[in-house]
């Protein structure tokens, strides 16, 4: 049995990495007051339909949908704003004057087709601030983003903005796209030919290049802004200059869902081939309307955890977690007569491995080798007739014998030592 096509086993490699966006994340985002939300992972099938869009790809393609037992719709989440403004709603979390900021961490499910970087259960890490329309919130959510990304010194990565209007000024643009776009359908892929009909801004970031070709010397979305959605767009662009944030803007940034209105963007790798979205959001003030709720604007974004381990994994060496210490012992009931100080010590916050089977000195300093321990403790017929313990100091090969009781106070300084190097 192998796991279903598009899943995959995170095994310890990539788990640590996993860990340590997922730690980092909620430490960072917490000092700029978000809270965690857990949601359901699977939800009313409606909710979807509501929120995402009827003719978006995720809806009409990639969803995981299925009837229970007891005869409910019911569907995998393929993205989390959706199930977080129902829970919103649900609480009645935002008040008239709150400004409520949610994070979340999970997984997600698409039927898409498997390829490098593309799962069909990937993981997201997103954040949502709810209740105020002001492009501050924006500018932080962004700088929250950025912050977070850079102790990871990631290469290549490319902010890109857009703005796609809202209700006052994009119906007019679509129905210019419409009118221009339906005079050549016949040169647009099947898929756009549809969304001409039905969804005609996703034409514009359709991946085919015939259809990008034909999309040239079509005036840009800016040129239809409203003036409130330009002084909007043009706050953002000022308040990310002010806290250096480089970006590029890009007029077909229209996104896969339709909930958007005003600000979108995403951050691009150069290092991730097709798949270079490593994150993407936006405002979506209308979205807790179109569930049936009252309106409350938000701002949100959705980050591939995968793809940010895949990055990592290409250009930065963190390490896996490594034992602090590996015990090696004399005899086996050495270690049988040890064991309750071993177990103390891991409560007193150390990694303590060591080899059941005791065998040779020589076998277990080869495991203690292979184990990566910063530390091997060597307990021989001197170090037990004195009440000591051999420290060996496996990166520089240094070794010394100090008192057993001295043993916690010792690695631990040198523990602070080495994280401060
Ligand atoms: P979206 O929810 O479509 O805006 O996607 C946000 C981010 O989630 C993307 O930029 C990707 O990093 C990640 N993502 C979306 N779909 C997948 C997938 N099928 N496999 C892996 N990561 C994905």
């Amino acid at each position: 049995m192998k796991t279903p096509k598009g899943t995959r086993d995170l095994l310890p490699e990539d788990t640590h990495l996993f860990q340590l966006i997922e730690q980092r994340a909620l430490t960072h985002f917490a000092r700029y007051g978000f809270a965690e939300i857990r949601t359901p992972i699977f939800e009313e099938t409606a909710l979807f339909h509501r929120s995402i869009g009827g003719d978006t790809d995720i809806v009409t393609k990639e969803m995981y949908s299925f009837v229970d037992k007891g005869g409910r719709n019911l569907t995998l989440r393929p993205e989390a704003t959706a199930s977080v403004c129902r829970a919103v709603l649900q609480h009645n979390l935002v008040g008239p004057d709150d400004v409520v900021r949610l994070m979340y961490l999970g997984p997600m499910f698409r039927h898409e087709n498997p390829q490098a970087g593309r799962y069909r259960q990937f993981f997201q890490l997103g954040v949502e601030v709810f209740g105020s329309l002001d492009p501050i919130i924006d500018v932080e959510t962004i700088d929250a983003l950025m912050r977070f990304l850079e102790p990871f010194h990631l290469p290549n990565l490319e902010l890109v903005l857009n703005s796609v209007g809202d209700q006052t000024d994009r119906p007019a643009y679509l129905e210019y796209l419409r009118r221009e776009l339906s005079k050549k359908a016949d040169r647009f892929c099947r898929d756009c030919q549809r969304r001409i009909a039905h969804n005609v801004l996703r034409v514009l970031d359709c991946k085919e290049d015939a259809c990008q070709a034909e999309l040239e010397g079509l005036e840009p979305i800016s040129n239809f802004w409203s003036p409130e959605n330009r002084a909007h767009f043009e706050a953002v662009c000022e308040g990310l200059t002010r806290l250096n944030h480089p970006f590029s803007l890009n007029p077909r940034l229209v996104r896969g869902l339709d909930y958007y209105t005003r600000t979108t963007f995403e951050l691009i790798s150069g290092d991730l081939g097709a798949q270079s979205a490593v994150m993407g959001g936006g405002r979506y003030d209308r979205l807790t309307e179109h569930l049936g709720g009252k309106a409350i604007p938000a701002f949100g974004w959705a980050l591939g955890i995968d793809r940010l381990v895949a990055i990592l994994k290409e250009h930065t060496s963190v390490e896996p977690a490594r034992p602090d210490v590996f015990f090696v012992f004399g005899q086996r009931a050495w270690l049988d007569e040890l064991f309750p100080f071993l177990c103390a010590l891991r409560d007193k916050g150390l990694s303590v491995a060591f080899d059941q089977r005791v065998g040779s000195f020589k076998s277990q300093m080869k495991r203690a080798n292979r184990s990566g321990a910063r530390w091997a403790v060597i307990l021989g017929d001197d170090e037990m007739r004195d009440h000591s313990v051999t420290v060996k100091d496996m990166d520089q090969s240094q070794q010394e014998t100090i008192p057993m009781e001295r043993l916690w106070s010792k690695v631990t300084e040198k523990k602070g030592e080495n994280h401060g190097r």
